[in-house]
């Protein structure tokens, strides 16, 4: 029973390490301490790039296989993350936030603002396109539903109670977050000039 049983533990280790290989290679241009870093909507998501503007179309089915299963609830099914459990709710680090289920930029560190809310806040996106705005009449409320402008994952809400310039609050839900450090980008634009 015992040799049986680690026979199973060994072919399934074979197996995720087949997965991780297949990962690596649709993803040659990323560095090895960012996939660890980040490894949400990266590894084995084919889709995912944060230089290809193009429209990312995928079937439900499609999007299930490539996210994990967080992102997959708040992209696809509009969930809303518990507030008060985003590790970016209180994060200052300068740099870009981009879409965890596509890596469309979203947002510049310098436009976050802490706004108490329990979710990651924002007074303005990075640019127009990088938002699609749909009204939302659910749970008895009227609110502005945000979109990822490449892919259409679901980010949050915007509100017209936020700070100056904008007055605007984007409600962005943390998980859907894929946050890059300004000295990585930075590193990276010099390496590819090179
Ligand atoms: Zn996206």
């Amino acid at each position: 029973m015992m040799i049986r049983n680690s026979l199973i533990l060994i072919i399934l280790l074979l197996q995720l390490s087949v997965v991780s290989c297949q990962a690596q290679s649709t993803s040659q241009s990323k560095t090895m301490n960012e996939e660890k870093k980040q490894p949400e909507g990266k590894n084995g998501n084919p889709v995912y790039s944060k230089t290809d503007t193009s429209k990312v179309k995928l079937s439900e089915e499609e999007w299930k296989k490539i996210l994990s299963p967080e992102v997959y609830y708040i992209a696809r099914q509009k969930g809303t993350e518990r507030p008060w459990t985003s590790k970016f709710e209180h994060f200052s680090e300068v740099g870009t936030y981009y879409c965890a289920a596509c890596g469309n930029p979203l947002f510049l560190s310098d436009t976050k603002f802490d706004s108490g809310c329990g979710w990651p806040s924002f007074y303005q996106p990075v640019s127009k396109g990088s938002i699609i705005y749909t009204p939302d009449h659910s749970h008895g409320m009227e609110r502005t539903e945000v979109q990822c402008g490449r892919c259409k994952a679901h980010l949050g809400h915007v509100f017209e109670d936020g700070p100056p310039p904008t007055g605007l609050r984007y409600c962005i839900n943390g998980v859907i977050l894929d946050f890059e450090k300004a000295q990585q980008a930075e590193k990276k634009h010099k390496e590819n000039k090179q």
